[in-house]
């Protein structure tokens, strides 16, 4: 069997054993790439030459031991392309160096291997927005992936990578990960660096793993995590084993049942999916306790602001001169701007930094910007005083199974729409997962659903102790 179908746990304890070697596994990815990506899409470019190299002189004492991990296209790694998804950065743009999170999985031992498909500078929940090709479903070619790390999770799920990461502003590891199956893993906001992580929303970006398995994401996180004096927001905080919350049980668990999450417009299998999960979990022995997120009706409508906003400001510096695509109909200098923006960016970038440079101009920032911020406290709020009560939230990671290609495209406002479970963990910064839980029948096929739990501040022990005991069954 495809080396390619493995767990990074068990290729780890196979290498340990001198079973294996790490070369063996790249191999046995590129040959699985070379075959499934033409109909998966998920990866933009791999170098499997090199990854062979670093694999074939890895230390095989360290705890990743050569393993390779794929990487979100807007998470620089030294000498690889890094396009976000962007017609913008696909021309002329080579990483000259490594992001924080790079550097810390590589002292871990890992190989960074392929650069995986998303929507255009993380925006959207589709991947469609990719200017660079399109990401399918592997439960469904038909379908989907989810995003915007819909490569990262395509690639997971549909065996072309053993794990990868992403980056989750207001949903994206998340929400692809339940829709193509996998576990995905957003960490509290400042826990992973984002230096070396493309800007889109800076208050909400946060890198994080997507895996095959709960005790995946855990080890990958353990080589993720941790200060790094080059992003001023990374916190300078204990980074435990996460491991030490695989094998354990949730009795006396006390997890909270938001009444706002459970809405009429849920897809009603993914209701079904995630009310047996309640119930397996109640079975392990957790505490199912309802609580009240009241201002849960703000968070798409203020996400859909901050992030914009934020954006309209990180995006500024692609203009030609330094970084991305350079407009050759230019004649002056600011036709130079207006052509090298207009021809480089998408439809949806284009709309998101329009809407962030209203809501932030002078006349309508304190009835927009200033307003959002105030709600996202009141969000925040809620958390905090629903967390005196539970020690975890459930949740559905996403109100529907993946959607047909094409679906959505037109509408982005329904698309914003389905990130209001994700969204809030965002504006609130804290950890959260989507974990498969039972697969909905439709038209035939079994597309997998996702169930979110989502922590304290910094509580990524128990979120991944949860998801391990529900995984485990
Ligand atoms: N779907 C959301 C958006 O389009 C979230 C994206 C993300 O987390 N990067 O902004």
């Amino acid at each position: 069997m495809s080396l390619a179908t493995q767990t990074l746990a068990s290729l780890r304890r196979r290498i340990a054993d001198g079973e294996i070697h790490p070369r063996d596994v790249v191999a046995d990815l590129a040959t699985a790439i070379d075959a499934g990506n033409p109909q998966l899409g998920a990866y933009l470019s791999w170098d499997a030459e090199r990854a062979l190299a670093e694999a074939e002189k890895a230390d095989l004492s360290l705890p990743l031991a050569g393993l390779p991990v794929g990487i979100k296209d807007n998470i620089n790694v030294t000498g690889q392309p890094c396009t976000c998804g962007s017609k913008m950065l696909a021309e002329n743009y080579t990483a000259p160096y490594d992001a924080g999170a790079i550097v810390r999985l590589r002292a871990g031992g890992a190989v960074p291997f392929g650069r995986l498909n998303m929507d255009e500078f993380a925006m959207g929940s589709t991947t469609e927005n990719s200017a660079l090709g399109l990401t399918r479903n592997p439960h469904d070619p038909q379908r989907v992936p989810g995003g915007s790390s819909g490569g990262s999770a395509a690639a997971v799920a549909g065996h072309l990578a053993i794990a990868a990461l992403g980056s989750d502003t207001g949903g994206s590891i998340r929400q692809p990960a339940a829709l193509c199956g996998c576990v995905g893993l957003k960490p509290t906001y400042g826990r992973i660096s984002r230096y070396g992580l493309v800007a889109f929303a800076s208050s909400l970006d946060q890198i994080g793993p997507l895996t095959k398995t709960v005790e995946d994401a855990a080890l990958l996180l353990n080589h993720l995590c941790g200060k790094d004096g080059r992003d001023s927001t990374s916190l300078d905080t204990p980074v435990p084993d996460f491991t030490s919350a695989l094998g354990r049980d949730i009795q006396g668990l006390r997890i909270g049942l938001p009444k706002e999450y459970f809405i009429d417009g849920l897809h009603p299998g993914v209701s079904a999916s995630v009310k047996a999960a309640v119930d397996r979990l109640a079975a392990l022995g957790a505490e199912l306790v309802e609580v009240s997120l009241p201002h849960t009706d703000l968070g798409v409508a203020t996400y859909y602001i901050v992030a914009p906003a934020e954006a309209s400001a990180n995006l500024a510096r692609f203009d030609g001169v330094r970084y991305g695509h350079r407009s050759e109909e230019a004649t002056d200098l600011m036709e130079h701007y207006f052509k090298s923006r207009a021809e480089g960016f998408g439809p949806e970038v284009k709309r998101r930094i329009l809407l962030g440079t209203y809501v932030l101009s002078s006349g309508y920032y304190d009835a927009y910007y200033l307003k959002a911020q105030r709600a996202r406290t009141l969000i925040r709020r809620d958390f905090e005083q629903a967390f005196e009560k539970v020690d975890l939230l459930i949740s559905p990671t996403s109100p529907a199974p993946a959607h047909k290609l094409g679906e959505l495209k037109d509408n982005p406002l329904a698309a914003y729409l389905e990130d209001v479970f994700t969204i809030p963990a965002n504006l609130a910064g804290l950890p959260a997962i989507s974990v498969p839980c039972s697969p909905v029948e439709v038209e035939g096929v079994a597309l997998p659903v996702g169930l979110q739990l989502i922590g304290k501040p910094l509580d990524e022990l128990t979120v991944l102790r949860a998801a391990d005991a529900f995984e485990r069954g």
